[in-house]
């Protein structure tokens, strides 16, 4: 195994051959950056207000097809907007998958509502409609308001959060039809998929609400960022109104309508960020290109790469391989971090941390097949 360990670590160094020690991912600031940054400083908007948070969210429409954009502080934020604006409410419960980063679950908890773990598909790591259908199936129940119910809980099944782990999109139409179904509202969690399509069109269009990140360690960043679309334009106006502390507008007065958030994304990283989206597409096939490299390296040494389904398009955020068991995990990840070169093992199940281990949960078989073995391994763009 030694031998394997050695050959891979190898063939990661040869993909970024100026580097010492390579991180998992790092940001690529190669672009305008550095001039939005200072054209913003100049102009001293450098808070909520300003030209490029507008240009910001005109360009996240260009780039996902959705009608709207409202530019958000960072993505766990944008996710919490989204679930009140989905009209979650105290006591509800979320479907979402046991194999996210926290903020999926941490978002759903901000509302004291409840998180339902659903398996995720074995190929795609993103939320299993077979798993949700049968779920709903066994515990749904659809009452005369309309809604549906979960029978053991009695308690109201308002949303499904899905997530598109390390940029693969899900098998979201699927999952779109059954929420659909069972009237229970889609928020994809698309943090890791910015530049991801599924049948053509873009992660974070299927359902009600989408939302992104632009943390440092996502694809594009703007130090923290976050985003949330929309097509349905009441929605979109409550999203700003809802990030802006429900201020009313007015020349003067401070007039407030509801309870609301400082949720706006400061037109300083709006400034980054607008660089980093000129440059998505360009980083996108960039990282395409790695991952179809390593695709064929471990094809070679047969050990198991996670690939896109064929009828989606992933960014290719993370790229992730499958070790026989969670012994020869560990081994590699000590291996590798030990040789410069930085590789982890997916996020502990959210069903296994103390804050979620009474939830209610489908059976878990895939997500934990994959906990078991899945490291990540570097994937930044290379230069
Ligand atoms: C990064 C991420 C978020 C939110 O990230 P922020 O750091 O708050 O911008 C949410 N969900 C998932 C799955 C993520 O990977």
């Amino acid at each position: 195994m030694q031998e394997n360990f050695q050959t891979v670590v190898k063939f990661i160094k040869q993909q970024f051959p100026q580097q010492d020690f390579i991180p998992l991912h790092e940001p690529r600031f190669i672009g305008n950056e550095k001039a939005y940054v200072l054209d913003a400083i100049s102009s001293t908007f450098v808070s909520s207000v300003g030209a490029y948070v507008n240009k910001f969210e005109e360009m996240m429409c260009e780039i996902t097809g959705a009608k709207h954009a409202i530019a958000i502080v960072n993505g766990t934020n944008a996710l919490h907007l989204a679930l009140l604006l989905a009209d979650v409410q105290e006591e509800d419960e979320v479907l979402s998958q046991s194999l996210t980063f926290i903020a999926t679950c941490n978002a759903i908890s901000y509302i004291k509502a409840k998180p339902v773990f659903i398996d995720v598909d074995l190929d795609t790591l993103g939320m299993s409609p077979s798993s949700l259908n049968l779920f709903l199936h066994q515990y749904g129940e659809k009452r005369a308001d309309g809604f549906t119910y979960n029978k053991q809980s009695q308690k109201r099944i308002k949303a499904c959060v899905p997530m598109h782990t390390f940029g693969l999109p899900c098998r979201i139409d699927e999952i779109a039809e059954i929420c659909k179904q069972w009237n229970i509202s889609l928020v994809e969690d698309a943090a890791e998929s910015l530049g991801s399509y599924y049948k053509n069109q873009h992660t974070g269009t299927f359902g009600k609400i989408g939302t992104f990140s632009f943390n440092g360690n996502k694809t594009v960043t703007c130090g923290g960022g976050g985003a949330l679309i929309t097509n349905d334009e009441a929605l979109a106006k409550r999203a700003k109104h809802l990030s802006t502390q429900a201020k009313q507008a007015h020349p003067w007065a401070f007039l407030h309508d509801e309870i609301g958030y400082n949720y706006r994304m400061p037109n300083l990283n709006a400034a980054l960020a607008c660089a980093q989206l000129e440059q998505l597409k360009a980083f996108v096939e960039n990282k395409r290109a790695l991952a179809s490299s390593y695709k064929n390296f471990f094809q070679d040494l047969a050990i198991p790469f996670v690939e896109e389904l064929p009828e989606a398009q992933s960014n290719y955020w993370l790229n992730a391989i499958l070790w026989k068991d969670v012994a020869e995990r560990e081994a590699f990840l000590k291996y590798a971090n030990n040789h410069g070169v930085m590789s982890r093992p997916v996020w502990e199940l959210m069903h296994r941390l103390p804050m979620f281990n009474t939830a209610q949960k489908a059976h878990l078989s895939n997500s934990e097949y994959i906990a078991d073995r899945l490291v990540n391994i570097p994937s930044s763009v290379r230069t």
